[in-house]
């Protein structure tokens, strides 16, 4: 099994050199699943030579526009090409589903010619609630964590704790450092996905690079960085972590991570 970026950059990252950070899980039968299906997705699966009709399945971390904002363009494709008829499956935390169709899709989607449509009219819906799915024969569970707060308003993100060929995989998905609620996962991985927030101007709803290379060097030698801020970056590997993942960047974990360049 392996895992592909699409992208490597944060949401407000334009042009050229990146998109913004989805991946594709990939196994060895060609099964894909793509991890966020942001606004330039199509770009970005076209820059790998794919598009809409090679990808099964679709894992939906958060309703942020770089992990949502692909969807109807994704819907829309796969309902009306003959070349593959098949319903893309959906995974999605149950509590975020019907904010994704009442509050994202239901605008552009809602309308077909013979029906009044649902989300269940584009996907096969896999309401988890569990905190759990499984994929081509591996266990995927969800990590919660809050990814913004506002006012009474919560918006939570669900990252992945998998395992697969040598590996056991976290991809933090979008999430403050918080270093206390998830040590456990962070000992638990071999590889840790994480996001990586560049600019000067810190969020608060992202990991920084500051506070993160703040972590115990054992923590920082299994971590690779994506979801960073346009513009210069600092040395990473000089600072103890794997590095910044590079746009289309492939991680196959069926070879041991040293291999991982
Ligand atoms: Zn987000």
């Amino acid at each position: 099994m392996k895992l592909t970026f699409t992208g490597s950059g944060s949401a407000f990252t334009v042009g050229g050199n990146n998109y913004q950070s989805n991946m594709i899980l990939e196994d060895d039968f060609s099964i894909r699943m793509l991890i966020g299906c942001g606004t330039d997705i199509r770009l970005a699966l076209y820059d790998l030579g794919l598009s809409a009709l090679d990808i099964d399945d679709v894992y939906v971390s958060h309703l942020h526009c770089d992990h949502v904002g692909g969807l109807e363009w994704f819907a829309l494709v796969r309902k009306f090409n003959s070349n593959n008829p098949s319903k893309p499956c959906l995974h999605i935390s149950g509590d975020l589903v019907d904010d994704l169709w009442n509050k994202v899709l239901s605008g552009g989607l809602n309308t077909l010619k013979d029906c009044h449509a649902e989300l269940t009219s584009y996907f096969e819906v896999d309401k988890l609630s569990h905190g759990k799915f499984s994929w081509q024969g591996v266990q995927f569970d969800l990590i919660p964590m809050f990814h913004a707060i506002s006012n009474y308003t919560v918006l939570p993100s669900y990252g992945l704790f998998f395992c697969a060929g040598q590996q056991s995989i976290y991809i933090t998905g979008d999430i403050p450092f918080c270093y206390k609620k998830i040590e456990e996962i962070y000992q638990k991985a071999s590889i840790i996905f994480h996001d990586c927030e560049t600019c000067e101007r810190k969020s608060i709803v992202h990991a920084s690079y500051d506070d993160l290379v703040t972590l115990d060097p054992l923590i920082k030698a299994k971590m690779w960085l994506y979801n960073y801020s346009p513009g210069p970056l600092p040395d990473a590997k000089k600072e103890g972590f794997q590095g910044f993942v590079k746009k289309g960047q492939t991680f196959d974990f069926s070879k041991p991570k040293t291999l991982y360049v």
